[in-house]
């Protein structure tokens, strides 16, 4: 049985042909059914029939009764164990929940399991995970493909029907790229929109939760649930949060879309340049203005991010050190041996690396030419964006440079898996907002994803916008 939408589901449970505990079962056989694809790292029937129990007691008004939503395994959750697929938190429970998990609690979802991811969010495949590699849904039976990360289990999980929904995070693209990679919807909102409370931190001044769905009402439905001000985290903001999905509006008139000069970079497949020219013509079509316009920095955004980000890792992992919480190497002699042995084995190879990278760059000596100058020019890159929407409403970009990629074969070269990132580093780097929806597919029929990116706070236009796109595929 397959449900296509939130309201659908929800129609049917309203209406009483459905229950909570039917829709449970129906989603706990899928899920058994494609255990070999590793999309959860933690599944347990009985925590979801303890959840049935309680969600069955709730009004039929809540939102989110009974919608089965997958969380990535970053995000703290009370009943279920959260390893951000670290060895280092191999078993850590947290004893509270994430502001967004608490949200999606509250209107009633059903949380199906916790799913795999770069360790740390780290990665592009989901492949630096302790649990090992989470399996693209969408490979065939020879070359099982990667289904891009770090939250490619929650892609997949939504490619793969095993929820509805589920929760992500977009660090420089690892909701976007993976969504992608599994030909699902995933939005990247604007920094601050979401809370980070309760998310095990990468890189906090770029770090922001996001959902991935079947299609755009759905991502609307459940980022308008999730979003919201909360004062334990410092930077989240305190703006009103639109009916989206009630706000959906295809009409694009008037709306004048960016078409930056820079995404058209050497090596790119014509497959994607081809999809990107698909989406500008409908969008034409449907009556947008199309501008081609320039964003003269972003080819510095990659290097840049990989300064900030991995500064920002190498001090926000400082805290595992096997004193506090989760695993501690037990054979230690002395306390500095105990550090030193519990962060040797805990931490996998590219959580080492960028804590070797960050802590370099932060480094007395190299302070100033490496982690000052990026800061200066993250600030270029977000005034590109600042500039260009003082007359454009949204700027449409591919947003990966390939379709889903064999599992290993980037595994062993850092810089080919960075250059994943680099459509969609530029918007982290500025804050601001970002969709990535299917739009057609390559030769060998794997989806292709195209980027809306808009101003900050804007999501309401990106969705507008996407929910035109999407009806050219239906
Ligand atoms: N692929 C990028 C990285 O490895 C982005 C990860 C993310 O957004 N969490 O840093």
């Amino acid at each position: 049985m397959e449900f296509k939408s939130i309201n659908q589901l929800k129609s049917l449970l309203d209406e009483n042909k459905i229950s909570v505990k039917e829709i449970a079962q129906t989603y706990i056989k899928k899920i058994k059914e494609k255990k070999d694809l590793n999309i959860f790292i933690y599944f347990d029937e009985n925590i979801i029939d303890d959840q049935v129990k309680e969600i069955e007691k709730l009004p039929n008004n809540k939102k989110l009764k009974g919608i089965p939503i997958a969380v990535k395994d970053l995000f703290c959750t009370k009943n279920m164990p959260t390893t951000a697929a670290s060895k280092i938190l191999e078993n850590f429970n947290p004893t509270y929940e994430s502001f967004v998990t608490q949200k999606l609690i509250n209107e009633g979802s059903l949380f199906v399991g916790k799913t795999n991811l770069d360790e740390f969010a780290m990665g592009s495949a989901t492949n630096t995970s302790y649990f090992g590699n989470t399996i693209n849904p969408l490979s065939n039976h020879d070359i099982p493909l990667a289904p891009g990360g770090s939250s490619g289990g929650s892609a997949a999980a939504v490619a793969a029907d095993l929820c509805l929904g589920s929760t992500g995070t977009d660090t420089g693209g690892s909701i976007r790229q993976p969504a992608s990679f599994c030909g699902v919807v995933g939005i990247k909102p604007t920094y601050g929109l979401c809370s980070r409370w309760g998310i095990a931190a990468f890189a906090s001044s770029l770090d922001q939760a996001g959902i991935f769905s079947k299609n755009v009402t759905d991502a609307s439905i459940l980022l308008e649930e999730i979003a919201g001000h909360d004062e334990r985290d410092s930077t989240s903001s305190n703006v009103a949060i639109p009916n989206y999905s009630k706000q959906l509006n295809s009409d694009l008139n008037g709306k004048t879309i960016g078409i930056p000069k820079e995404y058209t970079v050497d090596g790119i497949s014509d497959e994607i340049n081809a999809v990107w020219d698909d989406a500008i013509k409908s969008l034409e079509k449907k009556g947008a203005k199309i501008k081609h316009i320039s964003l003269p920095h972003t080819k510095y955004a990659l290097p840049t991010y990989y300064i900030i980000a991995p500064a920002e890792a190498s001090s926000n992992l400082a805290r595992y050190d096997g004193v506090k919480y989760g695993f501690r190497a037990e054979e230690a002699k002395s306390l500095d041996e105990m550090y030193e042995m519990t962060r040797s084995e805990g931490f996998g190879k590219e959580v080492k690396r960028r804590i070797l990278i960050g802590t370099y760059v932060l480094s007395a000596g190299y302070y100033d030419a490496y982690y000052l100058k990026a800061q200066k020019v993250r600030k270029l890159i977000a005034n590109d964006f600042i500039e260009t929407f003082k007359d454009c409403e949204l700027i449409l970009t591919p947003t990966a440079p390939s379709a889903a990629f064999p599992l290993n074969e980037k595994q062993d070269d850092p810089i080919k898996m960075y250059l994943n990132d680099v459509f969609t580093v530029p918007a982290s780097l500025a804050g601001i907002p970002g969709i990535s929806i299917p739009y057609g597919k390559n030769k060998s029929g794997l989806p292709l994803g195209i980027q809306l990116l808009g101003k900050h706070f804007n999501e309401q236009e990106i969705f507008n916008a996407a929910f035109a796109l999407e009806k050219d595929y239906e």
